[in-house]
């Protein structure tokens, strides 16, 4: 698999250079015998012609030698002596008509029957041009184991072609010496070139490598997150498209979990970024060892994760992310700090029908119901709700236009003293929708926080409270409650002063209605916008007392000067009036203890009326003695009252 893979990569510089250093290592050798061959003809040749000379110098030839007939014993010796030394061993010699004649060797008597004619020598002796061939002798017992035959035209002294002789140069010696080099030289020529091509390409090949290394780095860094090693979210549309691409393989069944880590923005804030690096880390390795081979995992947000994971069935999915969810839930210790890890998971399964777009919303829902239903938990999407979006969308659509198109205004509700006589309203913010619909405040309010519209709207409530309030008899006041939200600019206390001013409002007629969500708000200036409300002599009242956290330390420390308990405890006192009478008592002398005047809200009937008038309660508020009405009634109301 792996030499598959460097040949398809590297296929071509290795096959020039096999090519290269192959064919050096067949031609070299082959070159080189030439070489041999030519060099030995050379020697021959040059060996057979002096040696020629010497010969005919010492013979005084006469033309003798080329005539067959037996030799005196004076030419024999001479014959002999000019070859004793040398490296010629044998020689032949022929007539003009290539007829042979003598033999150094050999009696030509003995060769009679051989009087046949050599073509060589007589093609010799008509072109006048030597012919010689290297013989190889190995096998012939009287020859030695190279040798060269050459034939040459015989000169006399006169300078007159005599006939030819064929002369035998032993060059075995030499044959091995220049072998032994020439060997020597091609292995050498292979190896430099082997070097030439090899080593190129082989830096090549690495630098390649290299390069595509780092190819694949710079890919895997592009499409990955640098600090958990998760996709990033280009890589995450990537995988999405191919999903819902052409190929449509989300048909075969896809599960989506958007994860939300809870709580995140706290450990940031609170613990710091560094170790809420080392939190997203190992959270991505928890989720990459839950998950299976298959699963696609990205990091498409700050806090925020997606899986990818084939599956078909909405149960099944489920169970994956609560496995994700309780195998990840353990606790994170770091440099000592114990965090909690929690999550929210959104489960969507997609079967194809659908384009990428909407699956994602579907997930991106589901989240945000996990997320409302408490955190730490898998919510998966349902039909319900994206009708529940589609509500909410369209009711921000009528706050976030409301104002412009003066959808809002306000009703308000008469507070009783426990005499009877009238002590205040509290201001009710109403939003009448596009379509003529009632929204209810629990359902617009948490809308606008969320959105941050709050922050306008809560300041326009708080103008028309005390601009209508002017219209009051001077002992009633207004009350208009505030969001957590409307701390966090500090416009508050300036409007609020600027308010009073211009409506010359006296401040103490005013009162700010707060839960206690609002002083758990982190910022650290809501107690000083709280002392500098106070600070203006404007009243403030806790709300909805007893739903919440219910601090003591909170009732101690702010100084309220309202305490209102929520209507909440009536509801339950129609079901166990004693038990929840011993409460709303206790509250009610807690309250007065911490000298604030207490309202208990929510009076629906005569019995509850008739119960409150025995506890020492100071105001009352409930349908049973008021509703919230216009501001046209509510001042008919409050001059009616003030007249009686
Ligand atoms: P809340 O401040 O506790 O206001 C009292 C709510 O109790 C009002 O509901 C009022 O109509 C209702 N109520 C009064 N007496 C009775 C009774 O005898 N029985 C029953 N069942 N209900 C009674 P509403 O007007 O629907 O307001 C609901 C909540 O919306 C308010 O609760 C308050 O938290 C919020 N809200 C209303 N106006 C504003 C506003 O201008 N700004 C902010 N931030 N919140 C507002
Ligand atoms: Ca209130
Ligand atoms: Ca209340």
């Amino acid at each position: 698999m792996r030499k598959t893979k460097i040949f398809q990569s590297y296929g071509l510089p290795l096959i020039i250079a096999a090519c290269v250093v192959g064919s050096s290592i067949l031609l070299f050798p082959r070159w080189s015998d030439d070489l041999v061959t030519r060099t030995l003809l050379g020697h021959a040749e040059s060996s057979a012609r002096s040696w020629q000379t010497e010969l005919a110098e010492a013979l005084q030839e006469d033309g003798s030698l080329f005539v067959q007939g037996s030799k005196s014993e004076e030419q024999l010796g001479l014959i002999n002596a000019s070859m004793a030394g040398s490296d010629i061993f044998r020689f032949k010699a022929f007539d003009m008509s290539g007829r042979l004649t003598f033999v150094s060797d050999e009696d030509v008597s003995a060769l009679e029957d051989e009087a046949n004619l050599n073509t060589t020598a007589a093609l010799v002796v008509s072109t006048g041009e030597m012919h010689v061939s290297v013989e190889d002798g190995t096998e012939k017992p009287s020859r030695p184991d190279q040798y060269v035959e050459a034939y040459l035209p015989f000169i006399g002294q006169d300078g007159a072609v005599q006939g030819v002789i064929e002369v035998y140069v032993d060059v075995t010696g030499l044959a091995a010496a220049i072998k032994a080099k020439f060997g020597r030289l091609s292995a050498l020529l292979i190896g430099v070139t082997a070097m030439i091509y090899l080593i190129p390409t082989f830096i090549l090949i690495r630098r390649t490598a290299q390069l595509r290394a780092r190819d694949r780095e710079l890919l895997k860094v592009s499409r990955h997150d640098a600090l958990t090693g998760l996709l990033n979210r280009g890589a995450f549309n990537e995988a999405c498209s191919e999903f819902f691409g052409p190929r449509n393989r989300a048909s075969d069944g896809l599960g989506i979990l958007f994860i939300d880590l809870d709580f995140f923005k706290d450990v940031n804030d609170t613990i710091g970024h560094d170790i809420g690096d080392r939190l997203l880390k190992h959270v991505a390795d928890r989720f990459r060892r839950v998950c299976r081979k298959e699963d696609i995992i990205a990091r498409v947000g700050g806090d925020e994760f997606v899986i990818l994971c084939p599956c078909t069935n909405p149960t099944e999915l489920r169970s994956t992310a609560e496995r994700l969810i309780s195998e990840t839930r353990d606790r994170f210790i770091c440099n000592g700090t114990e965090i909690p890890v929690s999550f929210s998971v959104g489960a969507h399964v997609s079967t194809g029908d659908e384009n990428e777009r909407r699956a994602l919303y579907c997930s991106d829902l589901a989240v945000y119901r996990a997320k409302a239903d408490g955190r730490g938990r898998v919510a998966l999407f349902s039909e319900e709700l994206e009708r529940q979006d589609i509500r909410r969308r369209s009711v921000l659509e009528d706050v976030r236009n409301g104002l412009d198109q003066g959808r809002f205004y306000l009703e308000f509700q008469p507070i009783y003293n426990r005499t009877g006589s009238l002590a205040g309203f509290e201001s009710l913010l109403r939003l009448r929708a596009h379509n003529g619909e009632l929204i209810p405040p629990d359902e617009f309010i948490p809308i606008a926080e969320e959105s941050g519209l709050i922050e306008d709207l809560g300041l326009w409530v708080m103008r028309n409270a005390i601009e209508t309030a002017v219209e009051w008899p001077e002992d009633v006041f207004v009350s208009f409650n505030v969001s957590a939200h409307q701390f966090k600019s500090g416009q508050l206390v300036p409007e609020l002063d600027s308010a009073t001013r211009t409506t010359g409002l006296d401040p103490s007629r005013v009162c700010v209605e707060l839960t206690e969500r609002v002083l758990l708000e982190e910022h650290d200036d809501v107690a000083e916008q709280l002392a500098a409300i106070k600070g203006l002599g404007t009243q403030i009242a806790i709300d909805d007392f007893g739903t919440g956290y219910s601090s003591l330390s909170y009732l101690w420390r702010f100084e309220f000067n309202h305490l209102k308990i929520d209507r909440s405890f009536f509801e339950a006192y129609e079901f166990d009036s004693v038990r929840y009478a011993r409460l709303i008592e206790t509250i009610v002398a807690l309250g007065q203890q911490l000298d604030m005047s207490v309202t208990i809200e929510g009076v629906e009937n005569q019995d509850q009326m008739d119960y409150i008038l025995t506890t020492t309660c100071d105001h009352l508020q409930g349908f049973f003695l008021g509703r919230p009405a216009s501001r046209e009634r509510a001042l008919a109301l409050s001059r009616d009252t003030a007249a009686a």
